[in-house]
């Protein structure tokens, strides 16, 4: 058995702490916060770019527009009213044409019912001033809506179209063009300037991101490796996490919580294994004592022999015990073991504990007074509560005042629960001791004189085995004038 501990032990102690750390260095494969950060960054400044873009573009364009068609059919109507009035005398009706087009900003063409133009005079060698198609696109414009003049938005530009009657009665046809190339400029330069932006703004992520990460990882990265000295054992490490948001400061407060948790937990486990094995030692030391004593001294004297073989066995019942209290919690606490349950009769149970107590009474002056409710029944392991119980009346006894009182009770208190406490009239349990008197495991002052044998972990039993049912429990203690424990068992048929 303990070659095999040892065996354990060694391969224990020198491979797993190191596969496990190798196993958390592995690198992950999830992003980095870096990495999220500038994806989330890059991406809402992209689907805000390329939505003020599209709204910018939409408005504008239709803003122009519509500003364009209302100025070419604004001046369209201006100009075909000046040329319908007769003209200056002085003036050739070319030159007032061309002077027309350059007052309002705008191109005019005069072509006939062919598409044929008539003004502005294509030059020799020059093409003429519009397209047939555009001046078929205008004849079909006017005779669609029949009117006598259209606006309409034609190929990069926007048309007045109306018909002229002249005095001889010719009809010609005033084609007047506004050209969106303005639009198209300012389209393009908004193109490139956005363009721009989206540059500035990927730079701008990067840096920003760069920024919140580093100050983000920076308290994350000093956290985690306070966790790795954590793990190693050091319970010095202090969490701080204030500076960094509310988030970080609780993350920072659970691990400051977890640490003194854990290292509670340390301290009683290593006085745990301390006292426990020194209460090993001390049956151990007297047993071998004793049977010396017996080879050598009394083994000839017969009452002398039988006083020390009764210390030998008692010493041997201590250390069972013992034994059976160490490996039943760390049964119990390792989950290995499954509690059977069943209907349990607690009133009964309740009875028979206070008989095992009767000698007190009779040979010692202790005053056991009990108030017993027949018949409550809860669903439960039935070794196990008694042993929590009798742990209960145990301590009463052990601890109560010099009057030597102890009352016992089981009521009802509902159709749901009844309630088992115990009250004695001793030093009672200082306040801040009440929360760990439970988890104390073992407490090593035998100072106490105890009329009842315990070893120590009694509370740490009581505590595990209700936690493992779900029963609610509890002690009220006033100094100085004794302390009452207490056990809500919830009726058969009532069970979580
Ligand atoms: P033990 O009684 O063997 O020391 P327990 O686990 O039963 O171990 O109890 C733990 C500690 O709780 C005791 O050492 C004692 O200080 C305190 N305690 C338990 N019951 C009482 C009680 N009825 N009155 C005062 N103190 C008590």
């Amino acid at each position: 058995m303990s070659k095999n501990q040892g065996e354990w032990k060694n391969t224990g102690a020198q491979s797993a702490p190191e596969n496990k750390k190798k196993r958390y260095r592995r690198k992950r494969k999830s992003a980095s916060i870096y990495f999220l950060l500038w994806t989330v960054f890059s991406a809402f400044a992209f689907l805000m770019l390329l939505l003020f873009g599209i709204t910018q573009y939409v408005v504008t364009a239709q803003v122009f527009k519509g500003e364009a068609a209302r100025d070419v059919g604004d001046k369209g109507q201006r100009i075909q009213k000046e040329l319908s009035a007769p003209l200056p005398s002085t003036e050739n009706f070319s030159i007032y044409v061309e002077r027309l087009a350059h007052r309002y900003d705008v191109s005019v063409v005069l072509f006939n019912a062919e598409g044929d133009v008539l003004l502005p005079k294509p030059q020799e060698g020059d093409s003429a001033a519009i397209t047939k198609k555009q001046a078929n696109k205008l004849l079909q414009e006017l005779s669609k809506r029949e009117e006598d003049s259209v606006v309409y938005e034609g190929d990069g530009e926007y048309v007045y179209g109306a018909e002229l009657k002249g005095i001889d009665g010719s009809v010609s046809y005033l084609y007047v063009a506004k050209s969106l190339g303005l639009f198209e400029a300012a389209n393009e330069s908004m193109g490139i300037r956005l363009l721009l932006a989206s540059l500035f703004t990927f730079v701008l992520a990067f840096a920003v991101a760069s920024a919140v990460s580093g100050w983000l990882t920076r308290p994350i990265a000093e956290i985690t490796q306070k966790s790795r000295r954590l793990a190693e054992g050091d319970f010095d490490v202090d969490f701080h996490g204030n500076d960094y948001g509310e988030e970080l400061a609780s993350l920072a407060d659970a691990l400051n919580f977890a640490r003194d948790e854990l290292s509670k937990t340390d301290a009683m486990q290593k006085e745990l294994i301390a006292n426990v094995s020194h209460d090993f030692k001390t049956p151990l030391t007297m047993i071998k004592a004793y049977a010396s004593m017996i080879k050598e001294i009394s083994g000839a004297n017969p009452e002398k022999r039988e006083k020390h073989a009764q210390v030998i066995i008692d010493e041997a019942d201590r250390l069972t015990a013992l034994v059976t209290d160490v490996l039943d919690l760390s049964k119990m606490r390792s989950g290995l073991e499954t509690i059977r349950k069943e209907s349990v009769d607690i009133s009964t149970a309740v009875e028979e504990i206070l008989s095992r107590f009767e000698y007190l009474e009779s040979e010692h002056g202790y005053i056991l007074e009990s108030h017993i409710e027949r018949e409550l029944y809860t669903v439960g392991n039935s070794v196990k509560l008694e042993q929590v119980l009798y742990n209960l009346i145990g301590n009463a006894v052990n601890y109560t005042g010099a009057d030597k009182k102890v009352f016992v009770n089981l009521c009802k208190i509902d159709d749901t629960l009844f309630r088992f406490s115990v009250t004695d009239t001793g030093e009672g349990i200082a306040e801040d001791e009440l929360s760990t008197i439970w988890d104390r495991y073992y407490r090593s002052s035998q100072a106490h004189k105890r009329p009842v044998k315990g070893t120590g972990l009694g509370l740490s039993i009581v505590k595990t085995v209700l936690q493992k049912h779900g029963f609610a429990f509890g002690v009220e203690s006033r100094q100085g004038e004794g302390s009452t424990f207490y056990v809500d068992f919830p009726m058969e048929g009532e069970n979580a």
